[in-house]
């Protein structure tokens, strides 16, 4: 539920509110408005049956969440989350690009894509150092290695850097090398590592699984927002259907249902969800037109000698050229790029 306070509520109020709800065991968050303060509460709202909290002073409102996800949903929270990772700030009126080979193979490669991308209007820059293969005799990624070339690659273009988490355990190499989290499409119902990513401060960014309904997706970032973190990413990249001419397919309407539903920016990731170089930049123009917050692209100066989703790396080239175009597009809905 939230509680709205009246105009004006003193912090004493706050405090003797928030200091109620604790006793019973639920968790408050505090949202100081412009105008007015509001408390969302969080947990089992049974245990206060018969507690209105109607009568404190300085409470003008108390409302229900009726979605099953809380903090994650508009009714929670109206106004857009914006995530700011370092200069670069995801969820406002700049549609932002991530972008960089699918896996992290070499430093040299890796940071002469860094600059390609950041030439051409890139922000962040994408690489995976421990990779979630199907099958476990492919590439699975270079380990701290990767994460130490990421970091060569941000210290000579200044990118900051988006990459995988798989394991809890690895977590405190995370802390020290990256500045965005990203947990995969696999691992999107991995509670135990949802939670884990939750108790830090630092951004995540969480992909939709592959056969996850948007409600279930909405409720894996509820686990990372309720465990602390409230820099949350979402990213659309392509759900199983039955459709096989692509590698998944993108549910571009995905983008404005989750702008109605939450408050939370949300990414595409054209790439992963076509698997086809030709496909991606109508899509990521498409992704664009329908409101996406950022996309982010794999780009590979040799894609066919690329460890990892070769067919579907565009040539920095390409992506220079696309950048140009997705620039028009979001100046025609209002927006920057
Ligand atoms: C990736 O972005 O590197 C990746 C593996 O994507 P996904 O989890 O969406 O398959
Ligand atoms: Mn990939």
């Amino acid at each position: 539920m939230i509680i709205v306070l009246k105009p004006g509520a003193s912090d004493a109020e706050v405090e003797q509110i928030t200091r109620k709800i604790k006793e019973m065991n639920l968790a408050p968050f505090v949202t100081k408005g412009e105008e007015r303060t509001i408390i969302g509460v969080i947990g089992d709202e049974r245990l206060l049956q018969n507690k209105p909290l109607t009568g404190f002073p300085g409470v003008e409102k108390v409302l229900p969440i009726l979605a099953p996800y809380k903090l994650v949903s508009r009714e929670f929270k109206k106004e857009n989350t914006v995530v700011e990772v370092g200069d670069v700030r995801i969820g406002g009126n700049k549609v932002i690009m991530m972008a960089g080979p699918c896996s992290v193979e070499n430093q040299v490669l890796l940071t002469s894509i860094a600059h390609e991308v950041k030439e051409s209007g890139a922000t962040i820059l994408r690489g995976g150092a421990f990779k979630p293969r199907t099958s476990p005799y492919a590439f699975q990624g270079l380990g701290e290695e990767g994460l130490e070339y990421l970091a060569e690659a941000k210290a000579a273009t200044g990118l900051p850097i988006v990459t995988e988490l798989m394991d809890p355990r690895d977590m405190p190499l995370m802390l020290k090398y990256t500045d965005i989290i990203q947990i995969g499409a696999r691992n999107m119902q991995n509670f135990r590592l949802l939670s884990e990513v939750g108790s830090y401060d630092k951004p995540v960014m969480l992909k939709r699984g592959l056969s996850a309904t948007i409600k279930e997706f909405l409720l894996s970032a509820e686990y990372i927002l309720s465990a602390g973190n409230h820099r949350v990413i979402l990213c659309e990249r392509g759900i199983r259907t039955f459709e096989t001419a692509t590698r998944n397919t993108l549910d571009l309407s995905a983008i404005p249902v989750i702008k109605q539903l939450s408050h939370l920016p949300i990414i595409v990731d054209p790439s992963h969800a076509v698997g086809k170089t030709d496909l991606v930049a109508p899509m990521a123009m498409a992704a664009v037109a329908a409101g996406a917050d950022g996309l982010m692209i794999e780009v590979h100066s040799k894609p066919e000698e690329a460890y990892c989703d070769a067919e579907q790396a565009m040539l920095p080239k390409d992506f220079k050229t696309l950048m140009v175009q997705l620039k028009q597009i979001a100046a025609v809905i209002g927006r920057e790029m």
